[in-house]
């Protein structure tokens, strides 16, 4: 059982009012709050050992690249891989960049195509369609039901053409919708397609174990899971890497440089040129600590059941239509939604002077919101230091707005 009481302890802004109000943050989706563990760690690192990594042979270099190097350590057990497979990148949308401009140009010729859906986030489909823009590939978006949940059938129709490359989110950031993912792995590997997965909302609310779900790569952001911004994670199985190009070249990729040539570096250092963000890491490593002492199962039972209620509360509001799946167990910790006449701006701007922050527009998913044939939505995300209390606060400050903005 979680108590939450004890874990909103550990998050010090939480404990701040906001327009005078206490603060209720349900933006978790876009970055999480981070724990006073994680903002000592980094703090630590420039206090204490702040020192460049792999190159000096002194005290404090030494310490510096053990920390960094355990982190890996950290990150590679919580996803169940290999450290040499954890590249460390400035967050998941540059890791899903470094696959396309990387692997995608070798491995993707004019008139190939490549499958994305419905679901994604601006950041699994701009690096995708640049790709597409360069070489002259074909974008299919395998199409999604009312409910916001994937066609399958349509998926395995896609999937016939023999794409070079399935990317997909695990959850999505509109919907809420939770991909089946072993499902649609298996169908992509009947067929021999790559799969990419996206896990930027999902890893840090259900997991990820890259030996039970067998994609290819898996791409995630550091700031919403309690750690840093500036720090995102891509992995790929090992065959991949190694036969990958590095994107950047300078100190840390290489082995031996000449006038005229260069040696490559092993994975997954190849991948990582010049200073990496070193706080950045020490400090995801010790968030995915917090995580694993929290435990990732009761995280989830507890956000399930706060989502099932909030969806309940929220649906109980004259004219609200929540986006996605109807249960919570097929969903993530959000949900999206509209409320006839009233603009999820100003409802936005009415919750903050409430104190709630809840997010409001297309949420990098220009494309979604079009097919859905709405301009925005209203977003309310949820960690696991939030509570029923409130929801019971945003609901209060939505039927405000009501009175306030409502015909
Ligand atoms: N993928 C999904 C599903 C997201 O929701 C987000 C951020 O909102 C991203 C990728 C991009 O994350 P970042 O901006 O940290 O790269």
């Amino acid at each position: 059982m979680l108590d939450v009481r004890e874990i909103r302890q550990d998050f010090p802004i939480l404990k701040q009012k906001i327009h005078g109000k206490p603060l209720v943050y349900f933006d978790n989706a876009a970055t999480s709050q981070k724990p006073q563990v994680v903002i000592d760690t980094i703090s630590e690192y420039y206090q204490v050992y702040n020192a460049n990594i792999h190159r000096g042979i002194h005290y404090l270099a030494e310490q510096a690249t053990e920390a960094y190097e355990n982190a890996r350590q950290k990150v590679a057990d919580f996803i169940n891989a290999d450290k040499s497979e954890i590249i460390f990148t400035r967050n998941a949308t540059e890791a899903i960049n470094l696959v396309a401009l990387s692997w995608g140009r070798d491995n993707i010729k004019p008139g190939d195509t490549i499958v994305l859906t419905e679901l994604e986030h601006h950041a699994n489909i701009i690096p995708w369609l640049m790709l597409s823009k360069e070489i002259g590939c074909q974008i299919n978006y395998v199409r999604i039901d009312e409910e916001g949940k994937l066609d399958l059938v349509h998926l395995n129709e896609l999937l016939k053409k023999n794409p070079k490359l399935l990317a997909l989110t695990h959850v999505s950031n509109v919907m809420g919708t939770i991909t089946p993912l072993p499902r649609i792995v298996q169908l992509a590997q009947e067929k021999g397609v790559p799969v990419l997965v996206d896990t930027a909302q999902a890893v840090s609310h259900l997991g990820f174990n890259v030996q039970k779900i067998k994609v290819d790569f898996l791409a995630f952001t550091g700031h919403k899971m309690l750690g840093p911004t500036g720090i995102g994670v891509l992995w790929a199985k090992k065959e991949i890497l190694e036969n990958m190009r590095p994107l950047l070249g300078g100190g840390e990729m290489i082995n031996e440089v000449s006038w005229d040539e260069y040696t490559l570096n092993k994975i997954p250092w190849r991948f990582e040129a010049g200073t990496p963000n070193i706080a950045g890491v020490v400090g995801l490593g010790r968030a995915v600590d917090y995580l694993n002492d929290v435990g990732l199962y009761t995280i989830r039972e507890y956000e399930k059941e706060l989502t099932d209620y909030a969806m309940q509360m929220l649906l109980e509001v004259e004219g609200i239509s929540i986006l996605g799946p109807k249960l919570a167990e097929e969903r993530g910790a959000l949900a999206a939604f509209t409320l006839d006449g009233i603009h999820p701006h100003d409802l936005a701007t009415v919750l903050d002077a409430e104190g709630v922050a809840i997010r409001s527009g297309h949420h990098c998913a220009m494309p979604l919101h079009q097919k859905l044939g709405i301009p925005a939505s209203a977003r309310a995300s949820f960690c696991f230091y939030n509570t029923k209390d409130e929801v019971s606060v945003m609901i209060k400050g939505i039927r405000k707005a009501i009175g306030i903005l409502g015909k």
